[in-house]
């Protein structure tokens, strides 16, 4: 099947107009008066009315639907560095899913550029266009600092997906599985396997949503980031635990949740049966997890378990979060995307899972009925639901917590658009 799967794709790619996207008019051309408004003379009008007023871009220009998904290609898929150019097929893909599932147009922009400061330049002089920046597969630790910098300089949603969509839809997966288990989220025990970032990403998120940092152990290649560690980047040093052990089999006796954002088969069945009473794991290292599905669940079958893959229960898949994060922000035209708004999403993505599912969503994945539970602790992408949820939850954070600059005020008709 997979290797079906990769002759199939050379095929998709290449048939036809080669790549996934293409750029459509949204405005009549059939006349010469059409054209005169679309470009000179008319077109300096607004020209004219931007120059006196910025904000009146986002009503004459197609900026406030319109989102950069910009790599530098260091970290593509699960394939490494393999430069901008060769990333290209993959931002493309993403831009489909923008608009398939959100209807926000995308511009992918490969950048040759591995060097933070530059790449942070080339960045803010492109941002005009954009109504908001969408980093992908650029590696870390150099994705925290362009981040963060760009969140800082720029007034528009920069949000680097690898690092947080995983942590909102994994968050989504962790509240619903405690739930599910009766287990306090103050009071589990948590081990982070991985220090990359969606790691990084995924431990900030949870403190967010009430893990205690005294109950976190994070990994990397080396081993537990203890105090005994002098080779941490400052965002691994955020992470060391107080504990004396070093080892993974040592960090998993009696943890309550094991996340894996590392590589393939690193956990074994004896680990996991080390584990406290009804254990979760989400083993999201792709395409190969941490522990396989049939391993994990032969040795506890109370076990929760969620990995990155669509050929078994709870995928943890980005789609779920970033088109409906960036609709919900661009509709309010948010300065940004802050961490109450990341906790909306996480919120109405776990609301959502708990709510009766429509058959339109049990026939696209060919089952029977599809209901909350071990099986079931994040919705599907496929469910038409998620825009009218998470894009309103994440516009209503956005105003609540201040940094939206166009408020809605009717919900409802609000709602009606999403959904048409
Ligand atoms: P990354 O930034 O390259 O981070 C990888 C991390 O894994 C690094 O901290 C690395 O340690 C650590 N690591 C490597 N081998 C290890 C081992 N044997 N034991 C413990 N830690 C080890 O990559 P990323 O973007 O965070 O992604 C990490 C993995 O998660 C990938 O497999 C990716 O496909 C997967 N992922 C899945 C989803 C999803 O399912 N939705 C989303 C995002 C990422 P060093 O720091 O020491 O190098
Ligand atoms: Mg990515």
């Amino acid at each position: 099947m997979e290797k079906s799967v990769y002759q199939d794709a050379l095929w998709y790619h290449k048939k036809g107009r080669p790549g996934k996207i293409e750029v459509v008019p949204t405005k009549p051309h059939d006349t010469q008066y059409d054209l005169s408004l679309a470009y000179t003379p008319g077109v300096a009008q607004p020209c004219r009315e931007i120059q006196q007023n910025e904000e009146l871009a986002y009503d004459y220009t197609s900026k406030g639907n319109l989102v950069a998904v910009i790599s530098n290609g260091t970290a593509v898929l699960g394939l490494g560095d393999i430069g901008p150019l060769a990333g290209k097929p993959v931002m493309e893909g993403k831009g489909m899913l923008f608009k398939i599932f959100a209807d926000v147009d995308v511009f992918d922009i490969e950048v040759n550029e591995k060097d933070p400061d530059r790449l942070i330049e080339v960045i803010k002089a492109i941002a005009p266009t954009f109504g908001g920046i969408n980093l992908e597969d650029i590696k870390a630790p150099e994705c925290f600092e362009i981040e963060t910098r760009l969140k800082e300089e720029l007034d528009i949603p920069v949000f680097h997906d690898d690092q947080h969509g995983t942590a909102i839809i994994s968050g989504a997966g962790l509240l619903n599985a405690l739930e599910l288990n009766g287990k306090a989220i103050d009071s589990i025990r948590v081990v982070i396997n991985g220090a990359g970032a969606a790691a990084i990403s995924c431990a900030k998120l949870y403190l967010g949503l009430g893990v205690k940092k005294e109950n976190l152990v994070m990994l990397d290649s080396k081993g537990v980031l203890n105090e005994k560690r002098t080779d941490l980047n400052s965002a691994k040093q955020e992470f060391v635990t107080n504990e004396a052990y070093s080892t993974l089999k040592e960090a998993m006796v009696g943890a309550d949740v094991f996340l894996g954002l590392s590589v393939g088969n690193v956990v074994s069945g004896d680990m996991v049966k080390s584990m406290a009473k009804d254990p979760i794991v989400f083993a999201m290292a792709n395409p190969t997890p941490e522990i396989s599905y049939e391993e994990a669940t032969a040795a506890r079958p109370d076990l929760i378990m969620a990995t990155g893959r669509s050929d078994y229960p709870n995928q943890i898949n980005n789609v779920l979060g970033f088109p409906f994060i960036f609709r919900g922000a661009l509709d309010v035209r948010a300065r940004m995307i802050n961490e109450e708004m990341k906790i909306a999403a996480v919120k109405a993505l776990a609301d959502l899972t708990k709510k009766y599912v429509p058959e339109l969503v049990t026939k696209a994945y060919n089952m029977e009925n599809i209901v909350f539970g071990k099986e079931y602790i994040i919705p599907k992408p496929l469910d038409p639901r998620l825009i009218t949820t998470v894009a309103p939850a994440v516009a209503r954070a956005a105003m609540e917590s201040g940094v939206a600059a166009r408020p809605i005020t009717d919900w409802e008709a609000y709602e009606r658009e999403l959904g048409a």
